[in-house]
Formats: structure tokens, sequence, C-alpha cells
């Protein structure tokens, strides 16, 4: 086999970055570049399609320079991506019809409530472990059919394919010839049967969506064709592909029944692998695809939350009672943990298990000594007990993690992991690699290109940084949950 380094690209919602990796894990160099997030009404978020290619052709090129390599010195390269987000583009010119319309886009809201009104939720949760929600690609791809002109007609005479961002990567950088995802993409379209593992009959008539634009599904670590772009400078195999939570489920080494990951960037996502069981949420959590390697699917049990690092932000940026999110850590910790404040920080509503999308966000139980500390650390309790809510939602369901593995921007902050691990009444624990995402990519296509000969051996990779075990007495957590809870009551539209 040629080469010494893994090239893993990791497209994500406000940067692309490309990480090469020697063939022990270790990052060898790396290039990360933002794009313009575009809005172009209240509610709908797009990206454009050739920013997108140009911030990963651009971050490419530098990791390998960075890193003095040439693409004879690459063994494979694998792929991450934000999910969801939908793209439309021509077999013959490449070019995309729409702007990628992303995951965060609420434009298919109504569509969305018109198809839930019809009975239809029942039939897309039981095949897509999904929920009818403009969150996923399906009604993002009606929208795009029904709405650009020309579009349908094409799609249907065949000219058109359909792709989340790694399908459209992959599609640029094998210059046209391979159209294809990877089963944890697919599982998050609302069109991909999980049980059968196939695009779905039934749901394609329902959304109107033509079978003729969709790609072919894959393993997670398979032959997706040789990239030619110019951008790696030369041949080089794509052996991996998976959507970026579920590449952070592999980088964590998440590969038995019952580990559970959770990753704290802008928002937080936790998953708990629940291997060869489909396991159908009763608290409104997502049954997803972890993982197929080998043919054989590996589920997961997801739960996301909206607000999570981007919290901090809101600190910073908006009420400016920090100056970075690091200080935040400071503060906790000398002003310790704070029982009577609570921020509900719902900027967005409440995602699972609550699923309130017209809920907004408050601060509860100020009192006239209350002060910029106190509603600093009541933030970052409030990403431990959201937490906490996905964690008991997951245990209600039969999935009770006995520890958590936490990734993300976030996990830098001591004194929070603390606290989740005390409200949690789990050990939380740190990897010496933060960067479980792209990582995750990396393992995927070495795992393929045989450098990482088997799961158990990306498991020996996987080095504990630190571990949180919890240290709260039982009385005070419990009153933590009842006031944090009482909180939520207040903020939700539908209590
Ligand atoms: P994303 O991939 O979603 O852009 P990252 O994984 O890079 O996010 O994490 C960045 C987020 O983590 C930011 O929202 C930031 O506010 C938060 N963050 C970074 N460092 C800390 C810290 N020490 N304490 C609390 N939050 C932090």
């Amino acid at each position: 086999m040629k080469g010494r380094f893994l090239l893993a690209i990791d497209q994500g919602t406000s940067s692309s970055r490309s990480v090469i990796y020697d063939h022990d894990a270790r990052v060898v160099a790396s290039a990360q570049q933002e794009f313009p997030q575009i809005y172009p009404q209240p509610g709908w978020v797009e990206h454009d399609p050739e920013a997108i290619w140009e911030s990963v052709t651009s971050v490419t090129k530098g990791a390998i320079q960075e890193a003095g390599a040439a693409a004879a010195d690459i063994s494979a390269i694998g792929i991450t991506n934000q999910r969801e987000t939908t793209l439309i583009w021509d077999r013959q010119t490449g070019e995309c019809v729409y702007n990628a319309i992303v995951w965060q886009d609420r434009r298919t809201a109504d569509y969305c409530q018109s198809l839930k009104n019809d009975g239809c939720e029942a039939a897309v949760a039981d095949k897509t472990g999904l929920r009818l929600d403009p969150y996923f690609s399906g009604t993002k791809i009606a929208w795009i059919l029904n709405n650009v002109e020309g579009v349908r007609a094409r799609a249907e005479a065949g000219k058109l394919a359909f792709g989340t961002i790694d399908s459209f990567l992959l599609w640029r950088l094998t210059g046209g010839r391979e159209h294809a995802t990877d089963a944890t993409n697919a599982s998050r379209t609302l069109l991909f049967n999980i049980h059968t593992q196939e695009w779905d009959e039934d749901l394609l008539r329902m959304f109107s969506i033509p079978r003729e634009l969709l790609p072919e599904v894959k393993d997670c670590a398979a032959d997706y064709g040789i990239a030619v772009d110019d951008c790696i400078g030369g041949n080089t195999p794509v052996c991996g592909i998976a959507g970026d939570q579920q590449a952070a489920l592999i980088g964590q080494a998440g590969f038995e029944p019952g580990m559970t990951k959770s990753t704290y960037g802008t928002g937080c996502f936790v998953i708990a692998n629940t291997g060869d069981t489909a396991l159908r949420s009763r608290n409104h959590l997502l049954t997803t695809v972890a993982m197929r390697l080998n043919g054989a699917v590996t589920f997961g049990l997801e739960g996301s939350v909206f607000v999570a690092g981007s919290a901090m932000q809101w600190l910073r940026d908006e009420l400016r009672i920090i100056d970075s999110a690091p200080e935040s850590e400071e503060i906790a910790r000398r002003t310790g943990v704070v029982e009577d404040v609570y921020v509900v920080p719902a900027f967005a509503g409440l995602g699972a298990p609550y699923w309130d999308p017209a809920a907004r966000g408050a601060v509860l139980g100020l009192t006239r000594g209350s002060g910029r500390d106190d509603v600093v650390t009541a933030t970052l309790q409030s990403v431990a007990f959201q937490t906490c809510d996905l964690i008991e939602a997951m245990s209600d369901d039969g999935i009770k993690p006995s520890v958590i593995r936490v990734d993300g921007g976030m996990v830098a902050n001591n004194w929070f992991l603390q606290f989740l691990a005390d409200v949690l009444n789990v050990p939380v624990e740190r990897p010496c690699n933060v960067e479980s995402t792209v990582l995750g990519a990396a393992y995927l296509a070495g795992h393929h290109a045989g450098v990482v000969e088997s799961l158990a051996a990306i498991g020996d990779l996987w080095q504990q940084d630190s571990q949180f075990a919890p240290a709260m007495q039982a009385p005070q957590r419990e009153r933590l949950l009842v006031g944090w809870h009482d909180a939520v009551r207040r903020v939700r539209s539908d209590a």
C-alpha cells in the first residue's frame, strides 16, 4: 500500500477543515477556513456550494502543503460533513441548481405540518427513525423541486443528482465519476428505510421525489472511487464517509452497545450505540444509523440540544459579560454551583426531548444579590442540565450509559465537565484528541485502506486525557434538577 498519511476532510456548518494524520492517528498538519452563511429570509439558511467547494479545496491544498506531502504520500481520504444539508446539481456540468439548504433552515415547516396533518408521521418514523421536521433533507429536496424553475423536469429526465455535502464533495473530487453517499448520511434524509437499508419507494412517493436523483448508498468504509481533483495533486482513493456526529462516535471508538458520546460545539449532540437494535424512543429521541461496516448496521439513539457552546458566545457577544468563552471557567470556579438562578438558553426553541420550537430563552430566579457571575455559571450549568435531559430520556428508553465520552470545543472547560459528571451522576471521559469528528473520518478511510486493521485497533488508539467522577451529593443534585425542570416548564410554549 502506498503512502504514510491519511487525509480527512471535515466540511462543517461554519468552516471546512482538512487534517493530515500519520498511520498512528497523530496529527501531522491541518488547515481550516470559514465560509459565509446566507440568510435570505428569517428562518432560511443557505450556503453557496461554490464557497463550500472552494474552502474544501483550499484547506486540503493547505494541509497537504503544510505536511510537506505529495499525493503519493496519502493512502486514503475520509470525508465527514454537516448532515442533512441538501444540494442538487447537474450531472453534466456539475453546477448546482440552487444554493445548499442548510440543516438549520426552517422553510419547510408548513409542508411538514401539512404532512403531519395528513397522518404521515407514524409511517415516516417507523421507516426512518426520524420525525417530520424541516431539519432533515427530504422536504428540502421537495422544496427545490417545487420552487426552482425547470428542476423537476430535469430531475425526472435523470439529468440531476441530489446529495448531502459528502456526496457533493465526492462527486467533485472524483471528477463526476461517483454519485454515492454512506448509510449514516442517507439515514438523515427522510427517504431511507433504516431497516431495509434502501431508498424507500413509499417515502419517495410521499415527497414526490424522483428515484433518479438519488446516490448509491455504501458502507462507511468502502471504495468511493478515486479523487482526481487538482487539490490533492494526484490520484488518491476515497475510502471513508460518515456524517459528523456519527464520525465523532467512531473517533471516540464507540463501537460497543451502550457506548455514548456527547459533542459540545455550537450545539450538543449525544449518540448512544444501540448495537444491531433500531431502538424506537418513547421520549422523542431519533433512531439513526450510527455506522455501517462490512454490511453490518450499528444503530444509534440520538438527542440534540441546539444551544451549548453558543450560549458562551451569547454571554460574550450579546450580554457582553465575558471576554472569551474560556473565561466562563474562571468565573464558575470562583462562584461555585449556583442553586437559585437558572438560565434556559431556548434561543431557537427547545430540542430533544421537548421539541418545542416556539419556546424562548429566559433567566429565572434572580434576586437583588444576583450578579454577572451567577448568570455566567448558570449558563454553563444549563448545558449540563440539557445533557441530563437527553441522558434521562435515553435511560428511560433502556440505554443507560455507564460512562460518557465527550468532545468538541467546550470540553476544554474542566469546571463544566465536573459539573456535568455531577448532575449526570455518570463519569465523564475526555480523550487526548478532542477532535473526534475529523479523526473518525480518518479512521474510516484508514480502516478500508488496511492502515487501521480493525475496530479494536481504533479502540487501542483511544487515549484518555482525564476522567471526571461524580462527586455531588444526591440531595443537591436532586434540588438542582427540580429547579431546572421548573425553569424549563416556565419557558415552554406548550406547557
Ligand atoms: P463548532 O464545531 O460547532 O464550530 P467547536 O467544537 O469548535 O464548535 O466549539 C466551539 C464552541 O465551544 C464555541 O461555541 C465556544 O463558545 C465554546 N467554547 C470554547 N472554549 C470554551 C470554554 N473553555 N468554555 C466554554 N465554552 C467554550
